[in-house]
């Protein structure tokens, strides 16, 4: 047998067994390996966890029977989350580096490190012709969705940052905030120059049902819509929901920003129930997305963090009975690497470790973009 015939045989025995190993669970399925073929996506979805570190993901995990949604994707990656001027990032630097591919200063929204501002991924895929998104569980203008519409050089600018979406055409959006639009200091009433815009302007998302909605602004809350544990229900699956279909019936293309926004907030009062119960509504929020992206087929969806929120850690509990005993070392976020997970054309991009910022470069390749 010359060596030519062997490598043959070998080879062949190589791929029966490849086959038959296939049928291992825990080996990708085909249908999810096309999945994540390479190919441009028509639509992007990037949903952030404020604060979800590993330990948040992981005790969301074993708080609950069921596997977590987030276990549905093959592909995974790391993020280095310092900002500028900090090893420390804060959330409005976090997402400045998502949206604008620019490490920047801590309390930087949509501006460079010199206060310059810089295009965001919402604003050019809306000079693109794609329509656009932000949903969140708090302020609208809050620093992770601010980041993606807004200019400013303090993420504590709410009532300015309010006025930023007014110079933009974004398509949705759902959120808390109100009052920043409505009861502002200079007295201008952006509802009603949102409403002189062509937005359906509503309270509630409730209310969004059974109209024909051509742009939306709805507001959840006066400023901040409530934690879980005080009865907030699936609000960020519903808006989240809501702002893919009013997006997709637009026929061009889309880019959507989701917040599971409070994760953060239960890690800086060191409180692993509050933690915990918004880690798994967000990820139940996953859930849907990622079934809706399934059928659709030709949506990319990314899953990330902007940092690690408490330096949480898990330090007894009991298996499987769901009982997790966490501690936390303190009330602020970590410099600790957070993960990403992706689905859909273009998905492969984002495995390995790289820069927070690459998100905003990978986003923008995936689309066929140029800066
Ligand atoms: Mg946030
Ligand atoms: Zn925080």
């Amino acid at each position: 047998m010359n060596t030519h015939s062997r490598s043959k045989i070998l080879s062949t025995f190589l791929f029966f067994t490849f086959f038959t190993f296939s049928a291992n669970p825990n080996i990708p399925s085909e249908k999810a390996k096309r999945q994540n073929d390479t190919g441009q996506p028509r639509n992007i979805i990037l949903m952030i966890g404020d604060g979800m570190g590993l330990t948040q993901i992981t005790s969301a995990m074993y708080s609950k029977k069921d596997k977590l949604n987030l276990e549905r994707f093959f592909t995974i990656g790391l993020i280095k989350t310092h900002s500028s001027d900090n090893l420390i990032t804060d959330s409005a630097a976090g997402a400045t580096a998502f949206s604008t591919g620019q490490k920047s200063f801590n309390g930087a929204i949509g501006v460079d490190e010199n206060k310059k501002s810089v295009s965001t991924i919402l604003e050019i895929a809306e000079k693109n012709n794609r329509a656009t998104g932000l949903v969140a569980v708090c302020s609208i203008t809050h620093a992770t969705p601010a980041s993606f519409i807004a200019h400013q050089d303090s993420r504590s600018k709410d009532e300015n940052i309010a006025l930023d979406f007014l110079a933009t055409d974004i398509d949705v959006f759902i959120g808390g905030g109100r009052k920043f639009f409505e009861n502002r200091s200079d007295g201008k009433n952006l509802v009603q120059l949102l409403e002189s815009k062509n937005y359906t302007v509503l309270n509630g998302i409730e209310n969004v049902a059974d109209r024909k909605i051509e742009k939306l602004a709805c507001f959840t809350a006066l400023e901040h819509p409530m934690k879980m544990s005080e009865g907030r229900g699936d609000l960020l699956g519903r808006s989240a929901m809501t702002a893919i279909s009013i997006l997709n019936k637009k026929n061009t293309g889309f880019f959507l920003m989701i917040e599971g926004s409070q994760i953060d907030w239960g890690g800086h009062a060191k409180d692993a129930g509050y933690v915990i119960a918004e880690a798994l509504d967000f990820d139940e929020t996953i859930g849907k997305v990622l079934d809706w992206a399934e059928k659709d087929g030709k949506t990319l969806v990314i899953v990330t963090a902007d940092h690690e929120t408490g330096g949480m850690a898990i330090t007894g509990g009991k298996f499987p009975d769901q009982k997790i005993e966490n501690s936390f070392i303190y009330g602020n976020h970590t410099a600790a690497l957070v993960p990403v997970f992706a689905y859909g054309p273009g998905a492969e991009n984002f495995s390995g470790i790289y820069q927070n910022t690459d998100i905003f470069y990978k986003m923008l390749s995936s689309f066929g973009f140029s800066k």
